[in-house]
Order: structure tokens, then sequence, then C-alpha cells
């Protein structure tokens, strides 16, 4: 078998094409765009093109994208009043604060000051908790996640009734993915660097989510004939043919899973542009409940 290929790049697109639609119509009806507002301290290349693109997103979505960097010495009470004025700027409906922050920075002071109402990352511990509680709706699921569960969905995947395996335990990827697939009633296993016996967890695996963040973890012999992978890992991988010097792969032995697995995410252009497409979605979502007070 020869996995297919899901498009992460196609399918955030469909949604880009979306939200502009709406976010047109918003503009229309109430004379302002929806507004998403960046906080970068410091100048961390990676950090500066991983917030422009956001913002570039935003110009291309109809929203409004505004960046704010401080220098990397910037004090706690700086940042801390930048986030604040943020916070009380009706004009801006979403914040999204670059994590992490320099060390002597204290990050959960900064995360709390920003409300929940404006919360579009969905880091905020009350908006991962209610992904958790039955009858309960998060105000913003986090972007990442609710990618991997919209790449499912516009994939035709059955969720409900699966054997779902994520692989990863972190509060900004795994975690929440676990949750949003046990809503959509799937059988739900985490697996973690303490899980003993890794392959024999996902070999039992319909829907593999490996969020790990270690380049050819998840081998050919771990993965279930038929199962859909979504690969949420970024690693960089050394290749002397590029002029970087590396290249973009997820956890995943491509080439040897895609072999058994019946659908497969490409590492780049699977989860990654899902994830600036759900950001666009979560400002939009933030504009028009703001409204409804
Ligand atoms: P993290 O380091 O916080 O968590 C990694 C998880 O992997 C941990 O829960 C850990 O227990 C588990 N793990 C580590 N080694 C393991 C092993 N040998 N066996 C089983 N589990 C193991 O990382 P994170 O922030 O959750 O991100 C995970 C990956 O997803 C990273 O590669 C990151 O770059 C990527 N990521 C991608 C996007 C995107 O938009 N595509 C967004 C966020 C994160």
């Amino acid at each position: 078998m020869s996995a297919n290929i899901i498009d992460g790049k196609a399918i955030a697109k469909d949604i880009h094409t979306e939200v502009r639609a709406e976010a047109e119509q918003f503009e229309k009806d109430n004379g302002y765009k929806p507004g998403l507002a960046t906080v970068l301290v410091g100048e961390d290349p990676a950090s500066q093109s991983y917030v422009k693109a956001k913002v570039k997103a935003c110009e291309e979505d109809g929203l409004m994208g505004i960046k704010h960097v401080l220098p990397e010495s910037a004090s706690q009470e700086e940042v801390m009043a930048l986030v604040t004025s943020l916070a009380e700027d009706p004009s801006i409906h979403g914040i999204l604060v670059k994590l992490p922050l320099p060390g002597h920075i204290d990050e959960k002071t900064v995360l709390d000051a920003v409300p929940l109402s404006k919360d579009v990352d969905g880091f905020h511990p009350a908006n991962l908790g209610r992904i958790g509680i039955k009858g309960e709706e998060a105000d913003f699921v986090a972007c990442t996640p609710a990618g991997v569960i919209e790449l499912l969905k516009r994939s035709d995947v059955q969720i409900e009734g699966a054997n779902a395996v994520v692989i990863g335990r972190s509060k900004i990827v795994g975690l929440p993915v676990a949750l949003l697939l046990l809503n959509e009633n799937a059988t739900v296993t985490i697996c973690h660097s303490r899980t003993k016996d890794l392959g024999a967890v996902t070999r039992e695996a319909d829907i593999l989510v490996p969020a790990i963040g270690k380049a050819n973890l998840v081998t050919e012999d771990m993965v279930k004939e038929g199962a859909v992978i979504i690969d949420v890992g970024v690693n960089r991988v050394d290749d002397a043919t590029r002029k970087r010097g590396y290249r973009l792969a997820g956890d995943c032995d491509f080439e040897g899973v895609s072999k058994r697995a019946r659908a497969i995410t490409p590492v780049p252009g699977g989860v990654g542009p899902m994830t600036i497409a759900m950001l666009m979605k979560n400002t939009l979502r933030a504009a028009k409940r703001q409204l409804e007070g």
C-alpha cells in the first residue's frame, strides 16, 4: 500500500477562503476588521518569521494583524503593560504572545493577562479544561490541535469508534488533541516518553497522531496496515543538498510508514499550514463573540 497524502496546504487554503469571505462580511456589517495583535519579545529570527507569517495571513484573509516587538531586555512590567493595553483595546480581538518568553519574564503572569475572550491561541487553562468537560464549550480551541481534527474531518476520516493513539502529552498539542478526539467519540490512548512499549500501542491505532519532536521515531513496523497518520512533529534534519544545510521532517519515517498507512500528512505541508488557518478562524470568532458581548 502507498499512502494517500493529506494535503494540509490545500485544506488550509479552503479555510482561508472561508475566513476571508466571512471577514469581508464582518467588515461590511461593522465597519472594522477583526484584529489580531502579536507580541514578540526578543529578535530570534525563527520567532520573527513565525510572527510575520501570522500577520501576513491576517492581511490576506481580510483581518487586521498588528505586530508588537519588544527588545529581549524588556522588563516584566514593560511586557505586562503592552499585554494589558492590548487586553483593553477594543480594536484588538485576539492576542498571540509568542512563546517561549525570555527567561527573566514570568510566562504564566503574562499569559494570565490575556483575557479569555482574546485567547485565540487557546492556551488558557480554562479553555484547555473546557475541552475535556462534557457539556462545556471552550471559547477557543488551540490552533494546532483544532487543525488536526479539521484535517481528519475534511479528509472524511471516520473518527467515531476509531482507535486513536496520540504520542505526546504537552498542553499545546498532545493533550488537547487527545481530548478533542475523545469528544469526537474515538477510543483514545495517550503515549509519552515513559510509555513502555510504544510500538505495541501504536500498532493498534486506526488514527495515529505523533506530536513528539523526534525525527524518524515512528517507523513502518509501528504502524497498523491502513492507519491514518497526522504527523504533528517538526524536526530539522541535516541535509547537505539544501542551501540552508537541513530539511524539515515530521516524527515519522515518512517513506517507511507510507507503505502501511492509508493516508498521511507530509511535513512540511501537513499540520503546519492548518495552525495558521485555525488562528485566523479563532480571531474571526473572537471578533464575532466580542460583538455579541
Ligand atoms: P513537547 O516537547 O512539549 O512534547 C513532546 C511530547 O513527546 C512529550 O509529551 C513527551 O512525553 C513525548 N515524547 C518525547 N519523547 C518520546 C518518546 N521517545 N516516546 C514517546 N513520547 C515521547 O513538544 P510539543 O510542543 O508538544 O510539540 C511536539 C512536536 O510538534 C514538535 O516537533 C513541535 O515542533 C511540533 N509542533 C508543530 C506545530 C505545527 O504547527 N505543525 C505546532 C506545535 C508543535
